[in-house]
């Protein structure tokens, strides 16, 4: 039997809690005072895996290393942990039923009838338990997407409640994270919700162990006690979530709730000692008490869910403490961008990023945008279909190559500098295809990229079908455009640079998915220094 504790993290009375950054938090003061730890989120919908979703819906579709496409929340894990996740750490019920179907195919169960108790339960608790099996991790913590109640989580609710019972007593514990809203007619908060998600979790057989209440106001000690006594919870296990400025902040209030040290006894384990957090305070410091404000332009075109570039925005934060300076980040749906009004609409900034995205809608907002920083000298980092404009922009305004475009904007472009890769020729199934997770880029001498990562070849994810057309290559390089990181198996062009332009990167794959709180992402790091530096150049021609 294995050692592995296992934390289930549930949400009730609304979505958007949090869940994911309480999770993080936890694991962080638990990983602080020396245990290993991992996060994985259970969702409850039926796509097998975020990848085939419309960033509307579900928000960024974050990458790991070995190419699962998944919940953004595994990037608050990372950010949070610095600790790589996989394919294991993020189970959709589309994955759990293909997973049992298949066997079911295959004749795995001997002419059963497949049932979701027990097949689809006991499938989805071989899935809780692969992390705790592999011998890594002192305690797994499992956040279970939805609200307590929803039709859709019944299955993992029912597997949580008997993974309880067999781990047995102090192998796990439930955490539920409510909320406790604030009736400003009548000034007072309220428990009832509250009262009532933790009752219906106990229809379903499991009692909360700890609850994490949400509130934008204090919690009285009448009010704790009062959730104490009616949720079955122990004083102490009343935790109080309050709204925090920065996510960044949880892991320290959850330490002044005593979250980890009610979490740690419950299950048995040592609480001595505090956590270290040393570096983490450090880095809040730095983000708290920036010495400047840069403004960068974030050029997409599903720039009204801000969920949609988590990541590249929590890297901007990481990226900034380490610079000192705050990130302000402007974001600009690329279908506003025109050649007329390209100059006004990026006027005051520092530098522009153009962001990832699929289709066609708003790509010639981007090439403005590309064209107009390349002119202006004004600092630019492309990120995957950001690239590829780049790519794009400078075949056609330098090269002259007119209509040159990517096959996967226009099929019929006379130049197709960006191209689809042969094996991607013959694929018809969207989910789970394209070039996915990391892969090896060399980096050449005496380049932008070798300087900020200080290293001669790096690993880095990828998410993407197209790619850049080597027959391209010559002409581009000869005009200026120098290929500056390559695959080295494949030969693949990852990164290109314009050396004559003081901070011009285009990277094919997504670095904003590496940068952690523990490091920050040398590319982001680098660019927002760029950014300042062309703030103070502005700066000094102003006062000239
Ligand atoms: N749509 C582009 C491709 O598939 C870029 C993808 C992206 O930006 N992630 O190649």
């Amino acid at each position: 039997m294995s050692t592995t504790k296992y934390i289930f993290v549930t949400g009730g009375v609304s979505s958007s809690l949090g869940k994911g950054i309480i999770a993080a938090s936890l694991a962080k003061l638990l990983q602080a005072r020396g245990y290993r730890v991992t996060i994985q989120k259970l969702d409850p919908y039926i796509n097998v895996d975020p990848g085939t979703l419309n960033p509307y819906e579900h928000g960024e579709c974050y990458v790991t290393d070995d190419g699962a496409e998944t919940d953004l929340d595994l990037g608050h894990y990372e950010r949070f942990l610095n600790v790589p996740t996989s394919q294991a750490n993020n189970v959709t019920t589309g994955r759990i039923y293909q997973s049992v179907i298949e066997k079911e195919r295959r004749g795995e169960f001997l002419g059963k009838t497949v049932q979701v108790v027990p097949h689809i339960t006991n499938e989805i608790k071989e899935r809780i338990q692969i992390l705790g099996n592999s011998g890594d991790y002192d305690i797994v913590i499992t956040e279970i997407g939805g609200t307590v109640g929803d039709i859709e989580s019944l299955p993992y609710i029912e597997s949580v409640r008997q993974l309880k019972w067999e781990l047995g007593e102090q192998n796990s514990l439930v955490v539920h994270l409510t909320l406790i809203p604030y009736l400003s007619a009548a000034g007072e908060l309220k428990t009832k919700p509250t009262q009532h998600s933790v009752k219906t979790l106990m229809e379903s057989g499991i009692q909360a162990d700890i609850l994490v209440c949400r509130t934008e106001h204090e919690l009285s000690d009448d009010l704790r006690r009062k959730l104490a006594l009616f949720c079955n919870v122990g004083k102490d296990a009343v935790i109080q979530s309050i709204d925090a400025s920065t996510i960044y902040d949880v892991p320290n209030l959850m330490l002044e709730e005593g979250l980890d040290r009610v979490a740690l006894r419950k299950m048995g384990l040592s609480i001595e000692g505090t956590p270290k957090l040393e570096r983490w305070n450090e880095f809040l410091t730095r983000h708290k008490n920036p010495k400047a404000t840069v403004e960068i332009g974030l050029i997409g075109k599903y720039v009204e869910l801000q969920d949609s570039y988590k990541s590249i925005l929590e890297a901007f934060i990481h990226a900034g403490a380490q610079n000192e300076v705050k990130v302000k980040v402007r974001s600009i749906h690329s279908e506003h961008i025109d050649e007329n009004n390209v100059a006004e609409t990026l006027k005051g900034l520092d530098g522009i990023l153009v962001a990832p995205g699929f289709g066609e809608r708003g790509i010639e907002g981007k090439i403005d945008a590309v064209r107009y920083a390349r002119e202006h000298n004004l600092p630019f980092l492309g990120i995957c279909l950001g690239m590829q404009m780049a790519v794009i922009e400078y075949s056609r305004n330098v090269l002259g190559l007119k209509d040159a475009n990517s096959l996967e904007m226009d099929a019929e472009t006379p130049y197709p500098v960006i191209d689809l890769m042969e094996e991607q020729k013959h694929i018809t199934n969207m989910g789970g295809t394209m070039r996915l997770g990391a892969w090896k880029c060399d980096l050449m001498e005496d380049t932008i990229v070798r300087e900020v990562y200080g290293e001669a070849a790096i690993l880095e994810r990828h998410r993407h079908r197209y790619e850049y057309n080597n027959e391209y290559k010559e002409q581009l390089e000869g005009a200026g455009m120098k290929t500056t990181g390559v695959n080295p198996e494949t030969g693949l062009v990852e990164i290109v640079e314009i050396p004559s332009h003081p901070w011009f990167v285009g990277v094919q794959y997504h670095p904003e998915y590496k940068s952690t709180v523990a490091n920050p992402h040398p590319l982001f790091v680098g660019f927002v220094k760029a950014a300042y530096e062309y703030s103070e150049k502005q700066d000094n021609l102003a006062h000239c």
